[in-house]
C-alpha cells in the first residue's frame, strides 16, 4: 500500500482497520511473520465479544493449528499491571516536568542561557506562572490520553482540545496561557464544524510542533499494530491540529522511536534502528523524496555527534524532534535531559516536553528528581490518569 491507500482506511474504536475480513487478513499477512500469531492473538482479543468475530477468530487460529498455546495467550493477557502503569507514570511526569521547567523560560535566545544556564525549576518569568506549572504541551498530552481511555476517536480528542481552550479542561490553573497558531486554528474549525481530521492546517509553513508535543500516549494504542496502521494512526491524530504530511512523519518517528524504547531497548540500538528502517517504510510507501530528505541529517550516521550549535530550538516541528532526540541521545539521565533541552532556548517547554517523554519511559519515574515530581501542578490527578489508562490499554500489553 502506498501512503495515500494508507490514510484513507478507515479505523474502528480499537484503532484497527475498520473491521471487514478483508482488512483483517490483510494485516494479519502484512505482518512479520515471527509474529503473527501474537498479532492474531491481539486483535481477536478486542473483538471476543462479537459473534462475528468469532466465526474469523476459528478462521484465523485454524492457519496455526498446533502453535496454539493457551497458556502463553492467558499470560499475554495479563499483563503486569504494575509496570505499564509505571511506563505511563514516568511518560506523564516526564511530559509535564520537562514542560514546566522550561515554561519560566520559553521565547528566551540561546544567548542567554550561555550565561545563565538553567539547572533547577522556577516560577514566573515569561508567563508569569507559579512554579511546577506545565502548559500547553502536557494539558493537550493529558487529552489525549484521557479521550484513548474510552477508544480511539478523533472526533472526541478534538471535542477534548476545545474543552481545553475554552473551559480550560486539563489546565494547570484553569486557563489557557499558551497555544501555538495552528492549534488555534485547528480547534477554531473544528468548533465551526470541521470533521476533526480535516480540522488540521495543511500548509507547509504550518508545521509547528504542535502535534509532536502531545502525541506520546498515542503509543500505547500503536503497541501490536502493523506499520502502516501505526503510520495512520500517527497521520490521523496529528492532523486534528497538523495536517501537513511532514508533521505526521516527525509523529510517527517519534512514536516508533518511544515504542522501541517501552519494549526494553538500549537508547543507542533503538536510535540505530529507527534509522535504518524508517526511510526504508517511508520509501516503501510512497512518501515524496523530498519529504523524506527533510530527515536526512536526523537518519545521518553523525546525528548524535552534531555539535550543540548545529541544534536548532525553534518551534518547528523537525527541529523540536532534532533536538529532543539529540537532548537524550548525548546525555545520561532524565535530569540531564530535558535541561539541556530547556538550555538550547527559544522554544523551551516544549523541547524539554518532547525529550521528557523519551527521558521519563527510559529512565523512569523513580529517576525523575523528587523535588520536580512533587511540585508540578495536578501531580494526584496526573497519578489517577496513569492509573486509568492502565485499566484500559493493559489487554493490549
Ligand atoms: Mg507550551
Amino acid at each position: 500500500m502506498n501512503w495515500t491507500e494508507i490514510i484513507n482506511l478507515e479505523l474502528n474504536v480499537d484503532g484497527n482497520e475498520k473491521y471487514t475480513d478483508d482488512g483483517i487478513l490483510r494485516d494479519l499477512k502484512e505482518r512479520p511473520d515471527e509474529t503473527d500469531f501474537e498479532n492474531a492473538v491481539d486483535i481477536t482479543e478486542l473483538y471476543n465479544n462479537d459473534e462475528e468475530f468469532k466465526k474469523l477468530w476459528d478462521e484465523i487460529t485454524s492457519f496455526f493449528d498446533n502453535d496454539f498455546d493457551e497458556d502463553y495467550y492467558l499470560k499475554r493477557k495479563v499483563f503486569e499491571k504494575e509496570s505499564l502503569e509505571y511506563i505511563l507514570k514516568s511518560m506523564f511526569f516526564g511530559v509535564a516536568v520537562g514542560d514546566a521547567l522550561g515554561v519560566p523560560f520559553e521565547f528566551l535566545s540561546r544567548r542567554y542561557f550561555d550565561e545563565n544556564k538553567v539547572t533547577d525549576m522556577v516560577g514566573f518569568r515569561t508567563h508569569n506562572q507559579p512554579l511546577g506549572t506545565f502548559s500547553d504541551d502536557s494539558s493537550l498530552t493529558f487529552c489525549l490520553a484521557e479521550s484513548l481511555i474510552d477508544g480511539y476517536n478523533p472526533t472526541d480528542m478534538a471535542e477534548k482540545f476545545v474543552a481545553w481552550y475554552h473551559d480550560g479542561y486539563w489546565t494547570a490553573h484553569g486557563s489557557v496561557f499558551d497555544i501555538g497558531y495552528a492549534t488555534r486554528r485547528a480547534i477554531e474549525r473544528f468548533s465551526t464544524g470541521t470533521p476533526s481530521l480535516l480540522s488540521g492546517c495543511t500548509g507547509e509553513n504550518e508545521n509547528g510542533n504542535g502535534s509532536l508535543m502531545r502525541i506520546a500516549p498515542l503509543v500505547f494504542l500503536s503497541y501490536f499494530k502493523s506499520i502502516e496502521i501505526r503510520f495512520l494512526l500517527a497521520y490521523q491524530v496529528s492532523s486534528i491540529t497538523h495536517r501537513h504530511i511532514r508533521s505526521a512523519i516527525s509523529c510517527f518517528i517519534y512514536l516508533e522511536f518511544i515504542l522501541l524504547l517501552i519494549k526494553g531497548k538500549d537508547k543507542f540500538e533503538a536510535f540505530k534502528e529507527i534509522q535504518s528502517d524508517i526511510p526504508n517504510f517511508l520509501s516503501e510507501i510512497e512518501i515524496p523524496t523530498a519529504e523524506i530528505e527533510i530527515y536526512n541529517r536526523l537518519f545521518s550516521e553523525d546525528f548524535i555527534s552534531l555539535n550543540e550549535n548545529e541544534i536548532y530550538s525553534s518551534g518547528y516541528v523537525v527541529h523540536t524532534l532534532e533536538a529532543s532526540i539529540w537532548c537524550f541521545l548525548n546525555t545520561d539521565s532524565y535530569e540531564a535531559a530535558v535541561l539541556k533541552a530547556v538550555n538550547l532556548g527559544d522554544d523551551t517547554d516544549t523541547t524539554a516536553a518532547v525529550t521528557g517523554a523519551m527521558a521519563g519511559i527510559y529512565y523512569g519515574f523513580d529517576n525523575i528528581p523528587d523535588n520536580w515530581t512533587n511540585v508540578v501542578t495536578k501531580k494526584e490527578e496526573i497519578l489517577d490518569l496513569a492509573k486509568r489508562m492502565t485499566v484500559r490499554f493493559r489487554i493490549f500489553m
